[in-house]
């Protein structure tokens, strides 16, 4: 009885990958912007860990690398001007309120080093992404963690109950990481205005373009907030698919950008990765083309885990929290010997596994590996 009902599953859930995965390619044309195959599987391990784009960088920024590699033996002269010319007219602001760095970590670190330290306080959600905490912790700042809601948003009123005079720093991740989940827009601004004044707030925007339309959410940067004290974080890393790159930037005050500048290494960002950013701007059509491939991915995944009657956390980004309803520890470990790595243990939420969105042709590898856990092990 239970086989039978596993192998329809299973065939059920074959079925929708392929066809969605069909559809996915003829509907949206990306076949010739694809790599040739995902070097994390050629590796033999199936890499859904990292949030990475597993389609890779546009076309044209292929070929602007490309060019650029060939002179490699040049420091970086020109680069940082044009690329910041170019996201200072994206996002409407002076260019001295751009800040570069070797990935938005290194924003964030220099966030962290220019705001805390000893006697400091730093206000985060849990679980969140995991780095600021760290860096708040090695300046010598107190750490402070506040559970996300039960909606899995971050919990203000919670956050601000916990803030006084010594808070440096608050970070906001929107759309969070682990969870996938939006904070709304109005909550976080009523928060930003009831903070002690010489707060920063740091929001941390790495996976803005995959949160799509939503009454919800709005960036702090498409809708700034007249208020010198929120910083926000953007990397290429992700929709852009650079990770490898190292390349993310930080629009602030032009007082805050000063001060952050202050912790940048002197041409710390490499010619390939400001010219492959700069590529990437100028083509728009490719980062909406990825932000869509990302949407219909995780309907896919969605589908996926209907056909196998377990939940998940809603999400706005490129990977999914999911509840598989049987232990984690005994999914993680399944996975794990056979070479498809996931997102580590949250603790904070010990029911669920994040998966980062693999190509169609990886997630039908996933699925394949999933189903090879016995069905009857799951708890109805
Ligand atoms: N912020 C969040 C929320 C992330 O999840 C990550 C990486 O996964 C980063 C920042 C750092 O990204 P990068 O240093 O590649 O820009």
């Amino acid at each position: 009885m239970a086989i039978t009902r596993r192998n329809i599953l299973k065939k059920f859930a074959a079925g929708a990958a392929s066809a969605a995965a069909i559809r996915a390619f003829g509907e949206l044309g990306f076949a010739q912007a694809r790599p040739a195959q995902s070097p994390a599987v050629s590796a033999g391990s199936l890499v859904l860990s990292r949030n990475e784009n597993p389609y890779g960088p546009s076309p044209k920024v292929l070929a602007a690398m490309r060019k650029a590699a060939a002179g490699a033996n040049r420091y970086p002269a020109g680069e940082y001007d044009t690329l910041i010319r170019k996201l200072a007219a994206l996002h409407r602001v002076r260019a001295e309120q751009i800040v570069l760095g070797c990935g938005s970590s290194e924003l964030l670190r220099m966030a962290a080093e220019t705001f805390l330290g000893p006697g400091k306080k730093f206000i985060q959600a849990s679980p969140t992404f995991p780095l600021p905490g760290k860096l708040a912790h090695n300046t010598g700042a107190e750490v402070i963690s506040v559970p996300l809601n039960s909606l899995h948003e971050h919990n203000l009123e919670m956050m601000l109950a916990r803030s006084d005079a010594a808070t440096a720093l608050v970070y906001v991740c929107n759309p969070n990481n682990p969870t996938g989940t939006i904070t709304p827009r109005t909550a976080i601004e009523s928060f930003i205005a009831r903070l002690p004044a010489k707060t920063m707030v740091l929001v941390d925007e790495a996976y803005h373009e995959f949160a799509g339309q939503s009454n919800a959410y709005a960036s702090f940067l498409d809708r700034p907030l007249d208020d010198e004290r929120v910083i926000v974080t953007r990397t290429f890393s992700k929709v852009h698919g650079l990770a490898g790159m190292r390349i993310g930037y930080a629009v602030a005050s032009p007082e805050a950008a000063r001060r952050l500048s202050a912790g940048y290494l002197t041409l710390g960002v490499g010619v390939i990765s400001a010219r492959a950013a700069a590529a990437a701007l100028d083509d728009p059509n490719y980062t909406a083309l990825a932000a869509r491939r990302n949407a219909a991915d995780r309907q896919e995944f969605r589908n996926q885990i209907n056909a196998r009657m377990m939940r998940a956390i809603d999400s706005h980004t490129n990977f999914v929290m999911l509840d598989p309803r049987r232990p984690v520890d005994e999914v993680f470990e399944h996975l794990k010997r056979n070479n498809v790595q996931i997102g580590p243990p949250a603790p904070e939420m010990s029911k669920y596994l994040r998966v980062s969105l693999g190509s169609p042709e990886e997630m039908l590898q996933f699925w394949r590996i999933w189903d090879l856990m016995p069905v009857e092990k799951m708890v109805m």
